[in-house]
């Protein structure tokens, strides 16, 4: 069938928006008219020559739409149901029946090296094959082959166009915070980042009864909105002894905190806000070693690293979908729509930190 796509041709090209042939559901698998799909930073990573996903390749892996057709096998979701797309696992290996699917043993080439462990479902006009199983869904398209493991449905009342960040980096933020740390109610938290990952932490951390939650950044317009999403406190990422403010602000040192930056420099001062056996736990590709003072650790400290939450998508986005009715936890207070053929400015806007998450609208 004849779909477009963003393709992404080169390292340092823009995506193209081109017409593509997209194959037919194989069994286990459906095809999702994409109505939404964020734009989360791990979409850069095909960017570096070094990184395993390469061009050509269509990315987006935060998608969000309708059920269009299903491939024999197919039994818990029905053409015309609303589905979010996460990422993509085996629920077999031993992590997978341990619920923790993010933990799979096969998670890098299911969802990171875009090629996945089946053919390449989409192929541009000239007949070549471009990578399309980014986290099982290459979403930045009107149109994706998933497989029933990496879709969540939802109520079809709901603003479906809104939800594909719940697939991913909201779903990194709020997991992290609830399933992988379990940050606990009276605690105190400090959040480093006040990105899209690092915001809905925040907001998680709230949900928690965490009654101490630090926000650190440099932009002070998202310090404002970690206040107004739940932060009880915000500092300065290049504020002069940030520490001393840290340990101060949580009275000797946090329960928790979370990195969101990856650079090693801020993993240092995470660790050392933490008062004695505090969790810190770390999200992201970390860009360079992490170097800690040998004592660092010796007072019963954690220091953890998390992906996707260890969060299964199918019991924790129902989950944040109620809480969001509720009113407790305002994601969409992040997201800023794009139509899919401003796909470049998105990427920029977000590079630049102006757009906390960018959704595309690929249906407009
Ligand atoms: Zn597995
Ligand atoms: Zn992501």
């Amino acid at each position: 069938m004849q779909i477009q796509a963003a393709v992404l041709r080169s390292n340092n090209g823009p995506h193209t928006v081109e017409d593509v042939d997209l194959a037919e559901p194989a069994a286990g698998e459906m095809r999702v008219r994409i109505t939404g799909a964020g734009m989360c930073h791990t979409d850069l990573l095909p960017r570096d020559p070094g990184f395993m996903a390469q061009p050509p390749i269509v990315l987006g892996h935060e998608g969000s739409g309708v059920v269009e057709a299903v491939g024999p096998g197919v039994d818990s979701v029905r053409v015309g149901d609303h589905v979010v797309l996460s990422y993509d696992s085996c629920r077999i290996c031993r992590n997978c029946r341990s619920a923790h699917t993010a933990y799979c043993e096969t998670f890098f080439p299911r969802n990171l090296d875009g090629v996945g462990l089946a053919a390449s479902p989409i192929h541009d006009a000239t007949g070549e094959p471009i990578a399309s199983r980014w986290f099982g869904q290459s979403s930045f398209a009107t149109h994706s082959l998933v497989t029933e493991r990496n879709v969540v449905a939802v109520d079809p009342d709901l603003p479906l166009e809104l939800l594909g960040p719940l697939g991913c980096g909201i779903q990194t933020g709020a997991g992290s915070v609830l399933v992988a740390m379990g940050v606990t109610a009276g605690s105190s938290i400090v959040v480093f980042g006040a990105g899209g990952v690092g915001l809905s932490a925040v907001m998680a951390a709230r949900v928690a009864g965490a009654t101490t939650i630090v926000a650190v950044d440099l932009h002070s317009s998202r310090l404002e909105l970690a206040r107004e999403l739940g932060a009880t406190h915000t500092l300065q990422a290049d504020e002069a002894d940030l520490l001393s403010a840290l340990r101060e602000t949580t009275g000797g040192g946090a329960d928790y905190s979370f990195d969101t930056t990856g650079m090693p420099s801020v993993i240092g001062q995470a660790v050392h806000a933490l008062r004695p056996s505090g969790v810190c736990g770390l999200v992201g590709v970390q860009q360079g070693d992490i170097v800690l003072d040998p004592m660092a650790l010796s007072v019963g400290r954690t220091v953890m690293g998390i992906l996707e939450g260890d969060a299964v998508p199918q019991v924790l986005i129902p989950r944040l979908i109620d809480l969001w009715r509720q009113g407790r936890f305002p994601f969409d207070r992040l997201v800023e729509t794009f139509p899919l053929s401003r796909i470049n400015e998105a990427e920029q806007a977000s590079m630049a930190g102006k757009v906390v998450k960018p959704v595309l609208l690929p249906g407009s």
